[in-house]
């Protein structure tokens, strides 16, 4: 049954001042972004009604800017504005790529990278680029600022490294180099508007058709997105060949540990990471001419 939320009280503060500030008063508000992840759990009973602070309109966390080699991209900026954003595009083209599967365009509209990232999902299509980039996260409180690499947010399914308190306010990312190239790829039960089953990022860093470094994230395939060391450690110092990319993608299976769900087995599970992996690393291969 849907839990009818007509008496829950929505206050809309007009700067992220005033959100820290009613954040801080302890009367167990919640924070409203896009809503496309709290409103569907608030109505299914999945989260404890309380009323909610609706941050949609602060335009000072909506901001997509490149400075010293990094991308800032603020809490509030919605998946079609990353999708669009030249910067993003430009030195961050997998979380581009991601964000253009993040629902349906309405979803994109609505959706925000901060919300993404709180509601934590294993399957959130933000995170495998977002882990790749090394990227940081900038929490805010009336106690000052606190900055958390991604890997150190997640501490197990749904279990955060957040602060009663605190505010998400910037993500933020390394720019990709000069040598670097990747994709974000994502199997999903039908092509539009799908929570990934399997999804993941891979950025190579090559010098011709040698990998001088990878980085590759899955996710949907544990209680977090997970980085694949020994598949990045078959690629390096390796050549772009059939068989190292096969050896590298058989190696992600020591790094994830999937579970059976609607969405799919975790026997299907392993082999679409497998095949997924590489399928990315040959799509890579030979967009670089090395296959
Ligand atoms: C039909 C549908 C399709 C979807 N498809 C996808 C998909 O393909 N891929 C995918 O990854 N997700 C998908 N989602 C999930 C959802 O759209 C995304 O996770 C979205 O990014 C959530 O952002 P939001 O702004 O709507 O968050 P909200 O729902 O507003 O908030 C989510 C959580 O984050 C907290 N929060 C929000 N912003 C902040 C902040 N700045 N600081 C601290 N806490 C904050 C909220 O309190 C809440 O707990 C889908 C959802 C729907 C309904």
């Amino acid at each position: 049954m849907e839990v009818p939320l007509h008496d829950v009280d929505v206050l809309v503060p007009k700067d992220v001042t005033e959100v820290l500030r009613l954040l801080s008063s302890r009367r167990g508000f919640k924070l409203l972004a896009g809503g496309t992840d709290l409103l569907v759990q608030l109505r299914s009973g999945a989260v404890p009604k309380s009323d909610l602070i609706d941050i949609s309109g602060l335009r000072e966390l909506r901001y997509v800017k490149r400075s010293n080699g990094h991308i800032a991209i603020g809490a509030l900026t919605t998946f079609s504005e990353i999708a669009e954003s030249e910067i993003v595009k430009r030195y961050a083209p997998i979380l581009a790529e991601a964000a253009e599967t993040i629902g349906s365009v309405q979803i994109m509209n609505k959706g925000t990278i901060g919300g993404n990232i709180i509601n934590a999902s294993p399957a959130a299509d933000s995170l495998p680029p977002l882990y790749v980039l090394d990227a940081e996260l900038k929490l805010i409180s009336l106690n000052g600022t606190r900055i958390m690499g991604i890997s150190d947010f997640y501490k197990g399914y749904k279990m955060l490294e957040i602060r009663p308190g605190e505010l998400l306010a910037e993500v933020k990312l390394r720019a990709m180099g000069a040598g670097e190239v990747g994709h974000f790829f994502k199997h999903g039960l039908r092509q539009g508007d799908a929570i990934s089953v399997v999804n993941g990022a891979v950025i190579l860093d090559l010098d011709g058709d040698k990998v001088r470094n990878a980085a590759i994230a899955l996710g949907a395939v544990a209680p977090t997105v997970v980085r694949a060391p020994e598949a990045e450690k078959v690629l390096k110092g390796k050549k772009l060949r059939e068989d190292v990319m096969w050896e590298a993608s058989r190696a992600v299976l020591k790094s994830i540990s999937p579970i059976d769900d609607v969405r799919g087995s975790a026997a299907y599970r392993r082999e679409m990471s497998v095949n997924y992996l590489y399928m990315t690393l040959w799509r890579l291969a030979k967009e670089v001419g090395a296959v």
